[in-house]
């Protein structure tokens, strides 16, 4: 479905990743560990088409497709999402005209008519309560005032409503306490089905606990330098990177 290959991204003049493959199938929950300022984000924004950083070889296609020839606009619509790809805070905006957006955008793109807005309001309703969230959280500004725990149920709200065939998840354990992490755990989790995939950036392994990954990654230095399963990302919680970082040098 996904595949990167022989990824060389260049930021301000720095090469950060460096040669970098991967290859998600439908069904697939890859987890992108390693350690701070490794590349793992900077893989996340370039799959999804973020400014700022310059591709200078190598490949991603999904589905077929050059994703490097697409706008961040089409790629989205393609199903290709990264978590708030869009604006941290919209002042003005209310969440639910976001979501009422992103949807319609996505349809057109597939030669579909708009939702209608009954329907719109009962699918909405209930991702809003499966992620425990107030109703009244969809009439506010996007984000704006939103708890750190409440913008990560935001952002996975927004991935129950359009259901991307790959969802780019970055970080969406950092600052959530256990009750929270559940929840957001549980959202992901019910993204998963069988032609979908999802890359899930985390730097922490508590969060695979709750979502456990068919695939984990370890980036290292702007490459890949250890996968395995579910496994390996326990046996980094308990030694660490150094290890993954020795092995790959040698
Ligand atoms: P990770 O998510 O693994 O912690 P990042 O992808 O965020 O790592 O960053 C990788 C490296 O790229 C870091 O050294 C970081 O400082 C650098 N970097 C990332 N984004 C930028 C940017 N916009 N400008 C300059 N350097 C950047
Ligand atoms: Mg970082
Ligand atoms: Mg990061």
């Amino acid at each position: 479905m996904l595949e990167v290959k022989d990824l060389h991204v260049t930021v301000e003049g720095s090469e950060i990743l460096k040669g970098l493959n991967l290859t998600i199938g439908p069904g697939e929950v890859h987890a992108l560990m390693g350690p701070n300022g490794a590349g793992k984000s900077t893989l996340s924004a370039v799959i999804a088409g973020k400014d700022g950083y310059e591709v200078t070889s190598g490949s991603i296609t999904f589905e077929g497709r050059d994703v490097l020839e697409m706008e961040i606009e089409e790629r989205a619509q393609a199903g290709l999402l990264l978590g708030f790809q869009y604006p941290v805070e919209i002042p003005g905006v209310k969440n639910i005209y976001l979501l009422k957006a992103a949807l319609n955008a996505q349809r057109a793109a597939r030669g579909e008519e708009e939702i209608a807005a009954p329907d719109f309001m009962k699918l909405v309703k209930e991702k809003v309560s499966f992620m425990k969230m107030d109703t009244s959280f969809l009439q506010r500004a996007v984000n704006e005032g939103f708890s750190g725990g409440e913008k990560k149920r935001n952002e996975i709200l927004q991935m129950l409503v359009l259901q991307p065939k790959l969802a780019m998840l970055d970080e969406i354990d950092s600052g959530l306490d256990i009750d929270a992490m559940r929840v957001v755990a549980d959202g992901v989790n019910s993204l998963r089905g069988d032609d979908k995939g999802i890359l899930l950036v985390t730097h922490y392994q508590r969060l695979l606990d709750y979502i456990v990954p068919d695939r984990v990654h370890v980036l290292v230095e702007g490459r890949i330098a250890k996968s395995g399963d579910a496994d390996l990302a326990r046996e980094l919680e308990s030694r660490g990177y150094d290890w993954v970082v020795e092995d790959s040098a040698a």
